[in-house]
């Protein structure tokens, strides 16, 4: 059983040091417990925080644990009720070949999964992200404008085709332009800017011509510093992530701009609500769901994904997906070895 433990917590970007493949024996099912195997991993930028010890909504993964992480397992032996052997599972194994589960946590997949990798992205966790970030907190209305980075990952490809559907227009922010022209050409958004650019600043203002009523946040950093004089009176701002902030290891050189922002928060009235997915809207999965198989079966919402072979290749996989390496949702595919 191959296991990916955390050596050591990472200062700054993690290191070939950070994350250490072990080998041990695979673990035996007892009663009520059932044994699974790992199909696919799901990489997202939330690992960065489990390898830290920074207060956080969740505890950080120990030194010597296995790294936390969502997965699509196949039931090798099971000696509990309502699972046998040969379902496939959406469960929280971690980055391993095998585990024992009491089944805490675990959901069977339905035959409806074609795609069974799909339940860690747009029929997953960061679909759901996208839809009730976006509908609940940004409710955006028909009209509006929508602004959102990360514009071809998983969350943020999501949260701009909703807004399509609900007819707004979308602005997205990519790194590149490859990723941008799929995201105007594929997706369907309105405009697609890269933060690359030299004159990103000046570009989004031109993209957003009526100024921006829902910033869907995922990024932070020099985005964010673009979007906010953009931002219209009332604008929401479902703060979701900060990815270009998960390797920071200091405040970013002053002057001190707190006041400066609370400030525009207060003359434009603007609502910032930062949200935990499953804390907030986990009542919400099932009615989610629906929607979203629906969206996604009419070709209505679509999906791109990345898939990598070996378990050997995820800490690499992980460290690039922080820096924008990945074109879509990152996945590794563990069986495949
Ligand atoms: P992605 O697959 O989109 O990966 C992260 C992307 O961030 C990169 O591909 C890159 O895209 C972009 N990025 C990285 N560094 C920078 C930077 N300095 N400036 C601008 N963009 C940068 O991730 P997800 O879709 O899985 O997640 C998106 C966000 O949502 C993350 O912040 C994540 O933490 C958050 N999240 C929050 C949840 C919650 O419950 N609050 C739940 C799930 C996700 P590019 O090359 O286009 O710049």
């Amino acid at each position: 059983n191959r296991q990916i433990v955390l050596a050591e917590r990472p200062k700054g970007e993690p290191t070939q040091n950070t994350l250490k493949l072990e080998e041990n024996a695979v673990p035996t099912a007892g009663e009520n417990q059932m044994l699974l195997r790992t199909e696919y991993l799901s990489l997202d930028p939330y690992m960065r925080g489990r390898m830290s010890d920074a207060p956080s909504y969740a505890p950080p993964v120990e030194i010597g644990g296995v790294m936390v992480g969502g997965t699509v397992a196949e039931v090798v032996e099971s000696k509990l009720e309502g699972f046998s052997a040969g379902d496939y599972v959406l469960s929280f194994s971690g980055w391993q070949d095998y585990a024992v589960s009491d089944g805490t946590g675990v959901t069977k997949l339905g035959k409806e999964f074609e795609h069974r990798s799909w339940a860690l992205g747009i029929l997953g966790m960061p679909g759901f992200t996208a839809w009730a970030g976006l509908t609940k907190i940004g409710a955006p209305k028909a009209g509006e404008t929508i602004a959102v980075a990360a514009a071809t990952g998983p969350v943020g490809a999501t949260v701009g085709q909703i807004g399509k559907i609900l007819g707004c227009r979308v602005v997205g922010i990519a790194g590149g332009p490859e990723k941008c022209e799929y995201a105007v050409k594929e997706l369907g958004f309105d405009a697609c800017i890269d933060h690359k650019a030299a004159d990103f600043e000046e570009q989004l203002a031109k993209a957003s011509p009526d100024g921006i009523d829902v910033y869907f946040e995922n990024v932070g950093g020099k985005v964010l510093d673009a979007v906010i004089p953009l931002l219209n009176p009332n604008a929401r701002v479902p703060l979701c992530g900060l990815v270009s902030q998960y390797n920071a290891t200091e405040l970013p050189e002053g002057p001190d701009r707190m006041n400066w922002l609370m400030g525009q928060i207060l003359r434009k009235k603007i609502k910032v609500q930062g949200f935990i997915i499953f804390d907030d809207f986990g009542h919400l999965y099932p009615e989610f769901a629906k929607e979203m198989s629906a969206w996604v079966e009419e070709g209505k919402v679509k999906y791109r994904e990345e898939v990598i072979d070996g378990l050997e290749n995820a800490s690499a996989a992980f460290v690039g997906l922080l820096k924008g390496e990945n074109f879509g949702k990152r996945v590794i595919n563990v069986g495949s070895n």
